[in-house]
């Protein structure tokens, strides 16, 4: 298999509480890969640990070929590990086109300079649109961030986080809180950026899990139970019991 993304005996300890237990996770690459899990299961507490904004207690992080477990957040997006921020990362007075205008500015390490946005941000005006073409978003590019309905957010939060240009994209339950019709166009909208990409996500909505994930694993209390495709870790007795708390 050839493994884009693995953990080895990954811990995470607050205080003497163990929130992620020598987890060993291995994500293939090209595929969609869901974490899923009960609430406290330690699933956000990975994501922080993949994308270094956690130190581990113990265990390795090996991101395509390179050991990045002492890395720091930035290093490890420039390789292109690139986590989806919540929608609190949209600036909700700027138009949906300077949004990822301005991603696009931040993704070449340029400093953002509201001053001189409208000449300098102007050269990524064409890449920019183009990145909203493919979230489904670009007869949005000119209403502020701020008044999109929920749904487009998320999708314009993904545009953003592809104007970094990732190998591998974290989804932070990417459909919480959307209705039905939100939903499938964001399952649609996962399907096509990740062509060519691997993604990791973090999903409650199962039936989104069993549309989307190729392989999926099931975390409670920080280790990880199961893991397989849909059909065989939806079967197995002991996930189900942690999903109904027996
Ligand atoms: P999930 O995302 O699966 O709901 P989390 O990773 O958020 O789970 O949390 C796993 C466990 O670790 C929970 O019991 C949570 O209370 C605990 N935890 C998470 N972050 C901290 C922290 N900074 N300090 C102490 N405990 C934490």
């Amino acid at each position: 298999m050839d493994t884009i993304l693995a953990t080895e005996d990954l811990t995470k300890e607050f205080l003497g509480f163990t929130a992620v237990s020598g987890v060993s996770l291995n994500v293939r690459r090209g595929s969609i890969h869901g974490l899923i899990g009960p609430n406290g299961a330690g699933k956000t507490t990975c994501f922080n640990l993949l994308t270094k904004f956690l130190q581990p207690t113990r265990g390795s992080i090996r991101f395509d070929g390179r050991d990045i477990t002492g890395m720091k957040p930035a290093e490890v997006a420039r390789l292109g590990l690139v986590r989806s921020f919540q929608i609190s990362a949209v600036f909700p007075h700027l138009t949906v086109l300077e949004n990822v205008r301005v991603a696009l500015q931040r993704a070449r390490g340029r400093s953002f300079d509201f001053w001189r946005s409208d000449k300098v941000l102007g050269q990524y005006d064409a890449r920019a649109r183009a990145l909203l073409e493919d979230v489904g978003l670009h007869t949005h590019a000119h209403l502020l961030a701020g008044e999109l309905p929920y749904g487009r957010k998320r999708a314009l939060e993904i545009a953003t986080t592809l104007a970094l240009d990732p190998v591998m994209m974290l989804l932070d339950e990417p459909t919480a809180g959307m209705t039905h019709e939100d939903v499938d166009r964001i399952v649609a909208l996962v399907r096509r950026v990740a062509q060519g990409r691997t993604v990791l996500m973090v999903e409650h909505n199962l039936r989104v899990v069993e549309g989307l994930c190729d392989t999926i694993t099931v975390l409670t209390r920080g280790r990880v139970l199961a893991e397989g495709d849909y059909a065989g870790v939806s079967r197995n007795p002991e996930v189900v019991a942690a999903y109904l708390g027996t």
